[in-house]
């Protein structure tokens, strides 16, 4: 039976191999007579589980050795704090500003350091990403605050900037929750890199934080100790317990990652190729269209997050209740936006933006 299409921003639809195999394998792992959520973290077992998921991470995402992946729970909101709590030193912090996600990082930096605005997108309502050129970055800034895809706003940082290049001396942070693990990450540009799993990663309750080991050790005293990242990577994770089932689905996804090809491409390179065609169909779509419109600036538009409206939003409850009836799930906009909003993650095939660009056309031909 074919599984619904669900375009949840998060938590959100994972690869159905992995959710078979995770069932297969729940009363009883490898035959250790557990399931994996009863095993020690600190077992022969779990510990099987936890080098394999961080050497196949380390390998898709072509991880420098001098970077540390730690496996932590807390989500994107806590890393807001535990961020300036371990990098800040309680100097300046420079954020951008380019939507809803980036904007709660600012709010919260505030509380640990002197965060500042280096550039916003408020004034275009956040359809566009400010160009890196026109940033105004501080010559004294312990780090700078990116959100690389905006979940809710639906903006795309396509490409890292070069902060030395900008006359920064600062390391650069990325929120990349929502598109990690659908394009490379040029880690030369970077020093750390965040974002909790329940999107293109594996269920909630997991964050990966990938950091620079000249970033560790330079915490806050009020930084709790669970939460300091040299704690936390000199214990190789498991200073406290971390969040040993989701560490097992996103183990799972990510060999499923490591098998998925287009044409030549593999693994993450077919995750980007594989997002370029299905963002390029819906946009294609509603650049065609004069029932559904978007917002979003052509080079700033995410492939994993496509806001769009229809131009009568009194058909909203229709659209949706039709789009339900076929199978296509959880298209609702976030609230601060309205409208509809489909997310494309890793897990969604091609065939599922196909079915939701045929139900568009038709909703409209029956209503336009
Ligand atoms: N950053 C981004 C880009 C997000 O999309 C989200 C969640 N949607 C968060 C941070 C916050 O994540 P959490 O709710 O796991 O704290």
């Amino acid at each position: 039976m074919q599984r619904p299409y669900n375009f949840s921003a998060g938590p959100a639809a994972l690869p159905e191999e992995v959710l078979r195999q995770a069932a297969a394998e729940m009363l009883d792992w490898h035959g250790s007579g557990m399931s994996v959520m009863e095993m020690s973290h600190r077992g022969r077992e779990f510990a099987s589980i936890y080098e394999q998921a961080e050497a196949d991470l380390r390998g898709l995402l072509a991880v420098p050795a001098n970077f540390r992946i730690l496996f932590m729970q807390g989500g994107g909101l806590a890393e807001n704090a535990i961020v300036p709590m371990n990098l800040s030193r309680g100097g300046v912090v420079d954020v951008v500003v380019t939507g809803a996600w980036s904007q709660k990082s600012y709010k919260e930096a505030q509380r640990y350091a002197q965060a500042r605005v280096a550039a916003s997108n408020a004034d275009d309502r956040h359809t566009r990403i400010p160009p890196p050129e026109t940033w105004s970055l501080s010559p004294d800034a312990s780090y700078v605050h990116v959100c690389t895809n905006e979940t809710i706003h639906g903006v795309e940082l396509h490409t890292l900037p070069d902060l030395a290049a900008l006359g920064s001396k600062a390391p650069l942070v990325i929120d990349c929750s929502s598109h990690i693990l659908s394009r490379a990450i040029d880690w030369s540009r970077v020093g750390l890199a965040f974002a909790g799993a329940q999107k293109n990663i594996g269920p909630a309750g997991l964050t990966l934080v990938f950091v620079r080991d000249d970033l560790l050790g330079h915490a806050l005293p009020i930084c709790p100790s669970a939460f300091d990242y040299k704690t936390v990577a000199d214990n190789g994770s498991m200073y406290n317990t971390p969040p040993t089932y989701s560490i097992y689905i996103a183990g799972l996804v990510f060999q499923w990652l490591k098998a998925q090809r287009e044409g030549a491409a593999a693994g993450v390179a077919a995750m980007e190729q594989r997002a370029i065609a299905k963002a390029g169909l819906l946009y294609g779509y509603l650049d065609g269209s004069e029932f559904y419109v978007t917002h979003v600036d052509p080079g700033s538009r995410s492939r994993m997050n496509i806001p769009f409206f229809l131009r009568d939003e009194s058909l909203n409850d229709a659209f949706l209740a039709g789009a339900k009836e076929r199978g296509l799930l959880q298209l609702k906009g976030h609230k601060s936006v309205g409208g509809m909003r489909a997310s494309l993650y890793n897990a969604m095939p091609l065939a599922g933006v196909q079915a939701l660009v045929a139900y568009m056309r038709e909703f409209a031909a029956r209503h336009g």
